[in-house]
């Protein structure tokens, strides 16, 4: 990778170490996984070990205690090196929850446990087939019964619950009164997947254009301890968004990776590669449209950095979150389009490695916020246009 794609200057410890790990996992070892639909086991394994997914736990918990921006600086890596942090990312955008909103006694109960590796925390279940983006009017119910809330209903598209022990499930637990905020009533429960399954909790995979584990899951009178409830019942919401901005700043780091992977093959590439005697790089319909997605990677990471900044000293970042969103996801597919073009046929080949990472790229803007409702944040909640919802 040439200097110019080589990432930020901070953290440069961390961005060889992530990268070195990633040299152990190759092109050929992701397509393989995607041969046979089998999960990065050995990849999570490997990384945990090294303690890379503990990163924003607390060091009182076993973690390293570090940084947003930390955190997303591996992210970044794992991309930028062609891996794919998919697999594993749940963990440190569902921890600024579980720190904030979870009670002492679930702090020690799994925080520890999870730092290990001991426990898999990678699992979120809030998108549900019939309310989709609109998460407030979600169906899944949760009723307490004695010590237990009794669950019943349906999600879609979780990710590696079946490489998960802990799952963050968002359910309805009252209805909304009449003239009350459609956001309340909502809760947020832990289930723990291994006691769940079998007993009213039914996960289906989903067979999909990329290899993200997604399921659909079914709840049948399924029973989560009272204890597991995580901050107050009713506010639910409320906590999963407190979370949402690390997820988004978070994730954004990835596209920045993805963006850099693209950069980089599409230089070489055009470098190499001749054609009627020059190098197609030589040419202006070539060179260009990577020219303008070094400029928009460029853009996009300094706004990143930037958003994680205010997100670590506290202050307010739910604009600045969505914003770096937008721009990666966008900068990243753009970054692909133009090596996926600069690559002619061989673009396609699996061996070039361009389709999977230009498959995963068109993801980040539809997952986990579409793109269209960051625009309607941003004309409804930044520039008080009217709603459409
Ligand atoms: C690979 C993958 C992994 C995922 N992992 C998880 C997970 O682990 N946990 C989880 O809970 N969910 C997960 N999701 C779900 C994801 O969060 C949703 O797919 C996403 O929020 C969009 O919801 P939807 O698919 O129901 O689309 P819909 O809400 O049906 O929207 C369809 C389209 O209409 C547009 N649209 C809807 N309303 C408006 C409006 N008012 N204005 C303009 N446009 C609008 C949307 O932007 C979108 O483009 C995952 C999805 C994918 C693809």
């Amino acid at each position: 990778m040439s200097t110019a794609l080589s990432g930020g200057e901070d953290y440069p410890e961390i961005r060889d170490a992530v990268r070195a790990i990633c040299r152990d996992y190759p092109s050929a070892y992701w397509r393989g996984l995607e041969d046979t639909g089998a999960y990065a086991t050995a990849f999570v394994s490997e990384l945990t070990k090294a303690g890379y997914l503990s990163a924003l736990i607390p060091e009182e918990f076993g973690g390293a205690g570090m940084a947003l921006r930390a955190g997303g600086v591996i992210l970044e890596e794992i991309h930028a090196s062609g891996c794919e942090a998919e697999t594993c990312h749940a963990q440190m955008y569902m921890m600024k929850m579980l720190v904030r909103h979870g009670t002492a006694a679930q702090k020690a109960r799994y925080l520890p446990g999870i730092a290990t590796g001991e426990l898999r925390f990678q699992s979120f279940g809030v998108t549900e087939p019939t309310s989709g983006s609109d998460t407030a009017s979600l169906k899944t119910t949760a009723v307490r019964d004695g010590n237990a809330y009794v669950v019943n209903g349906q999600k879609v598209w979780i990710s590696r619950a079946l490489h998960s022990d802990l799952m963050t499930l968002l359910v309805r637990t009252s209805p909304v009164e009449a003239g009350g905020k459609r956001t309340d009533g909502l809760s947020v429960l832990l289930v723990d997947i291994r006691d769940a399954l079998g007993k009213g909790l039914t996960i289906r995979p989903i067979d999909t254009m990329v290899n993200h584990q997604v399921n659909e899951l079914f709840f049948e009178n399924m029973r989560v301890p009272v204890a597991n409830l995580i901050g107050q019942e009713g506010k639910g919401l409320r906590h999963i968004f407190d979370g949402m901005n690390s997820e988004r700043i978070l994730i954004s780091h990835e596209s920045l990776g993805d963006a850099r992977f693209f950069l980089g093959k599409a230089t070489a590439y055009a470098r190499d590669r001749v054609v009627f005697g020059k190098p197609i790089g030589q040419n202006q319909g070539i060179q260009f449209p990577i020219a303008k997605a070094y400029a928009e990677w460029r853009a996009a990471d300094q706004f990143v950095r930037m958003a994680a900044a205010k997100f670590d000293a506290g202050e307010p970042c739910g604009e600045e979150a969505n914003i770096a969103k937008l721009l990666t996801a966008e900068a990243a597919w753009n970054a692909g389009e133009a090596c996926m073009q600069t690559h002619g046929g061989f673009a396609i080949a699996r061996e070039f490695d361009i389709e999977r990472k230009w498959r995963h790229a068109r993801i980040q803007r539809i997952a986990p916020i579409s793109t269209n409702l960051i625009l309607a944040f941003i004309g409804h909640g930044v520039l008080g246009l009217p709603k459409s919802y």
